[in-house]
């Protein structure tokens, strides 16, 4: 056969191998594929030798480091499985700064002595791998001429395989050491809490050996049709809209939410929900959510690092599945004005190596008072740093969002339940700071901690305006961004929380130390913790105004300004935490701080480019076809009619003309200053000044140009009007 044919034989096979697999899949039973493009520890034990095996168990279990002796054989082990399924290339998978994931591909193959190839993989390649880290941000840790960045594979995270590709979840350190990612962090606070848990777990139950957190990630996002969304070059270039008059109707009846899925949507994610399954990403509900298109997917939860890994997969996958079905995902916080943003809820809890979900009340009084231990624990990190966790998830998208409609505020509060308010409420007020009679003691065990209801009567009153609120056995944190990863906010959850509980078994064993009981000095802490953490709790509605000036009257701080809440990285508080933990250096957080900075004010600028090139070179071009129009009209009827008859015909379209002239007029005088002020803005030298320049001076111009352009929007012909409206962006079927 000749080359060509050779080539179209091959694109055949694959087709038929495709169509043999859509139909096997959509036939077959999803526990019969869950996980087949994962290296877990099923396949693992297959491919690997029984040492090696161990050295894998030990290194996620344990948190031993894997010798280089096995490091060969797992590589060769993982290599022999992955060529095995078709796979000729690998990456080290890793997540730098800038909120995506990033690979460098490299292909098995070495060359041997007769100019020929044989796939091979070496242990040191898994182990180590050593990207040109140049271009990633680094925040002046790196200077570019020492460009190297180290990426070292995480084991608790499986490898897989997508296109023919081994991905292998590695972290990425700077050649000094410094975490030039989110999950080096992530895996420090992971182990500061696992550390911190399984002493306080221990003095409840002796065999407790781990502490993990447990995260349920909830994913919404936007389907738009892609021919309408390359056709909007704000979308395409910033991922939101920055401009476009509302639809008359979008939201306002309330049919989206729970209706049926329409079509395209419902195909895109079966597809996608098969691809995930391969990859062993546990989905479990889809829906529609609040706005027009607007959609959510949550998959089981599971151990933090992996629950984060597999989202951020999980996104890739959904941005590859989209184009199959020639659909956008859109991801922005807030892609659209006027209707509901997306957020990624962040279902947290704690659970033991035994299985015992940590935030879910037991049936004993035992049980019921660590469950309240932990549970109080949280509430105080929450109090200790609600600013900090706000932080977490500032960024220049997720703050068109937050305090929006139908938006989490931007204040740390902690909503409980009237059934846990009031336990709490009784703990505080039974328990006496005097050494405390047995009698006293029966009664708090009996009447308050073993009336705790195993299943929380508040779960299905959920108040979906606290932005962290506990759902019956876990938090929801749900001011994450729907884009942004969310390592980021359960590093400083889980730091916080392992501070804590730290603190939380200090006072324990002081006040044993003294002889004192442990069960009465474990109600004396709570007693202490819950007292402090009181200006925390809310359980009304955190939209409303009032709650803003109650807030402020109990002086909790809420986020007013993006720039000053990353300053919130290098507060005091803050860098006690993460160094008592060893999670950032000063040097790291300074790094970071930089790199939000640098971060927000490169957005604002590509977003104030975008719009002022759409304005001058898109827009006031269509206000002046359409002036143009109006004056032949005018210049035609003032041919035909006399000079009465003209005066009033022609008052229509002479006052549309003016209002046209007006909003030129300022769009036209608003970009220049935009563009003046971006001059002004670049000029600053120092990073954080010139995010807040950018910030005050910049940012507000985009509203008030979007607001001429919406007005010209209803005005001019809608034939004219080259760019996809709303109601046509969000209204597909
Ligand atoms: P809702 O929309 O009612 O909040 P969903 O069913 O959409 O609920 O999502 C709930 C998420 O919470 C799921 O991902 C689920 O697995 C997760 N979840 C349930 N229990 C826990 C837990 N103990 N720890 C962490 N996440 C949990
Ligand atoms: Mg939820």
């Amino acid at each position: 056969m000749t080359k060509n044919a050779n080539l179209r034989f091959d694109a055949l096979k694959e087709c038929t191998r495709r169509h043999a697999e859509r139909f096997h899949m959509e036939n077959a039973k999803i526990s019969e594929y869950f996980g087949i493009n994962v290296f877990d520890r099923e396949t693992m034990r297959k491919y690997l030798s029984a040492d090696a095996f161990a050295a894998v168990e030990n290194a996620v279990d344990g948190g031993e480091k894997i010798d280089r002796k096995y490091a060969d054989l797992i590589a060769a082990g993982m290599k022999n499985w992955a060529v095995e399924r078709g796979v000729t290339h690998y990456t080290h998978w890793f997540q730098p700064l800038n909120e995506a994931t990033a690979e460098k591909h490299d292909a098995f193959i070495e060359p041997d002595k007769n100019s020929r190839v044989f796939e091979s993989f070496k242990g040191d390649l898994l182990v180590q791998q050593e990207p040109d880290a140049s271009s990633f941000p680094s925040g002046g840790l790196r200077n570019t001429f020492e460009a190297r960045g180290y990426t070292a594979w995480d084991p608790s995270s499986p490898a897989f395989i997508i296109d023919r590709t081994l991905c292998i979840p590695t972290v990425f350190v700077s050649y000094t050491g410094e975490s030039l990612d989110l999950k080096t962090p992530l895996l420090k606070a992971n182990a500061a809490l696992d550390k911190a848990a399984t002493k306080v777990c221990q003095m409840f139950d002796r065999d407790v050996r781990r502490v993990y957190s447990t995260l349920g990630l909830e994913q919404e996002y936007f389907l738009v049709d892609s021919a309408l969304f390359n056709a909007r070059p704000d979308l395409l270039q910033t991922g939101r809209t920055l401009m476009g008059h509302t639809a008359a109707k979008d939201q306002q009846l309330e049919d989206h939410y729970f209706g049926s899925i329409p079509s395209r949507a419902s195909a895109f994610m079966k597809d996608l929900e098969t691809e995930a399954y391969k990859l062993g990403i546990p989905l479990k509900t889809r829906h529609n959510e609040v706005a027009p298109h607007q959609f959510e997917c949550a998959p089981s939860f599971e151990e933090a690092n992996l629950a984060i890994d597999h989202n951020l997969l999980l996104m890739s996958l959904m941005r590859k599945i989209a184009k199959q079905h020639q659909l956008k995902v859109i991801f922005h916080e807030k892609p659209f004005a006027g209707i509901n943003g997306s957020g990624k809820h962040s279902n947290w809890s704690m659970m033991t190596d035994k299985g015992k979900n940590l935030l879910s009340p037991g049936k004993t009084p035992r049980t019921n008072l660590q469950f309240l231990t932990f549970f109080v624990c949280t509430i105080s990190a929450a109090h200790e740093h609600g600013y900090l966790l706000m932080s977490s998830v500032a960024n220049l998208s997720n703050s068109y969002r937050l305090g929006g409609n139908e938006a989490p505020p931007s204040i740390l509060s902690v909503f409980l339940g009237k059934t846990l308010s009031e336990i709490l409420d009784s703990l505080e007020n039974t328990i006496s700071t005097k050494k405390m009679t047995p009698d006293e003691k029966t009664d708090l065990k009996l009447n308050i901690v073993g009336k705790i209801p195993e299943i929380m009567p508040d779960n299905t009153d959920r108040n979906r305006t606290s932005p962290f609120a506990f759902t019956g056995n876990r938090f929801e944190f749900r001011a994450v961004g729907s884009s942004s990863n969310p390592a980021a906010s359960i590093i400083v959850l889980n730091a916080a929380v392992a501070q804590q509980l730290t603190k939380f078994y200090g006072e324990v064993e002081e006040f044993i130390a003294k002889g004192m009981k442990k069960d009465e000095a474990i109600f004396q802490v709570l007693r202490k913790f819950i007292k402090q953490s009181h200006n925390i709790l809310f359980d009304g509605n955190g939209y409303s105004l009032e709650w803003h000036d109650e807030a402020q009257k109990r002086g909790l701080k809420g986020i007013n300004s993006t720039t000053d809440a990353f300053g919130a990285y290098l507060m005091e508080n803050s860098r006690k935490l993460f160094s008592q933990f060893n999670i950032f250096s000063d040097r790291e957080l300074e790094a970071r701080y930089e790199i939000m900075n640098e971060t927000y004010m490169k957005k604002i600028q590509i977003e104030s480019r975008v719009l002022g090139d759409l304005a001058i070179n898109h827009i006031i071009p269509i206000a002046i076809q359409y002036q143009n129009v109006l004056t032949e009209n005018l210049r035609g009827l003032k041919e035909f009619y006399s000079e009465k008859e003209f005066e009033q015909l022609a008052a229509p379209q002479l006052a549309t003309l003016k209002e046209i002239s007006m909003h030129v007029k300022e769009i036209r005088t608003q970009v220049e200053n935009m563009i003046e002020e971006r001059k002004k803005a670049n000029a600053v030298e120092n990073i954080v000044e010139k995010a807040k320049t950018y910030s005050n001076k910049v940012l507000p111009y985009l509203n008030s140009i979007r607001y001429h352009i919406d007005k010209l929007e209803l005005e001019i012909d809608d034939a004219m009007w080259s760019l996809p409206k709303y109601r046509e962006l969000l209204f597909l079927h």
